[in-house]
């Protein structure tokens, strides 16, 4: 079977209520869904800590109403929290009013203007009808975290051939892709970070002089690309990723 890791453009013309990246940024937004979870949601908090990065994570009311604590904790560690239903429906099975209650309830739990359908799956007459004050958060790299048929070293090849600025990434933080995600996520941060700085550097959205080129003369560890720079030093920290939908 062959799976799709990056969205096809079409779609953003399909569903023009759905925002399935920024062309614009510079940045690249990181997002989990499915939690919170105990283990796995407490791992990832203390990961993204450690690679100075934040997060959108789209919960599902239930888990969240079991976990309101670990809800305040993603806010107060600076990240954000969007609305994935109550109970994880898949829109394609279920009627719109029994959704939209689905939302209303996973609301009361979750404090945000953000929503992400469970499993992409929204039939198109839906989207006129969830609240215009949510922004309906797709996404334009998925991760494949949950398919144990992929090995991580392709997802992290995938990932370095695909992800550009702008783009909005998927993966999860629920047991099921506890082993993997593990693995995954601290070679994937230090991977965009590579990338980021590559296409700073290749599309000269970093001017002589200024704060980024600053960073990357102090050491790149990205800068695999000789002809473009030459750095031996590593950077301590990423400052300046900050993976969040800022909208
Ligand atoms: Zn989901």
């Amino acid at each position: 079977m062959i799976r799709i890791f990056k969205t096809p453009l079409f779609a953003r013309w399909i569903f023009p209520r759905r925002i399935w990246g920024f062309s614009s940024s510079d940045t690249v937004y990181l997002t989990f869904d499915d939690g919170p979870t105990e283990e796995m949601t407490q791992w990832i908090l203390k990961t993204l800590d450690e690679k100075k990065v934040k997060a959108t994570f789209f919960c599902v009311g239930a888990n969240a109403e079991k976990f309101p604590e670990l809800v305040s904790e993603i806010e107060t560690k600076g990240h954000a929290v969007g609305n994935h239903t109550m109970r994880h429906e898949k829109g394609t099975n279920v009627s719109e009013d029994v959704y939209q209650k689905s939302i209303e309830e996973a609301a009361r739990h979750i404090p945000s203007k953000l929503f992400r359908p469970p499993y992409g799956r929204l039939p198109r007459k839906f989207d006129s009808n969830i609240h215009p004050n949510y922004k309906i958060i797709m996404w334009s790299w998925l991760s494949y975290d949950f398919d144990a048929s992929i090995p991580v070293e392709t997802i992290l090849q995938k990932a370095g051939k695909q992800i550009r600025p702008g783009d909005i990434l998927v993966l999860h933080d629920n047991e099921k892709v506890e082993e993997r995600v593990k693995t995954l996520l601290p070679q994937l941060i230090d991977s965009l970070h590579e990338i980021w700085c590559y296409f700073r550097l290749k599309t000269g959205t970093v001017e002589q002089g200024s704060p980024y080129m600053m960073l990357l003369e102090i050491g790149c560890k990205c800068l695999t690309n000789s002809t473009i720079a030459n750095s031996g030093q590593e950077m301590s920290e990423h400052p300046l990723i900050i993976m969040r939908p800022s909208l």
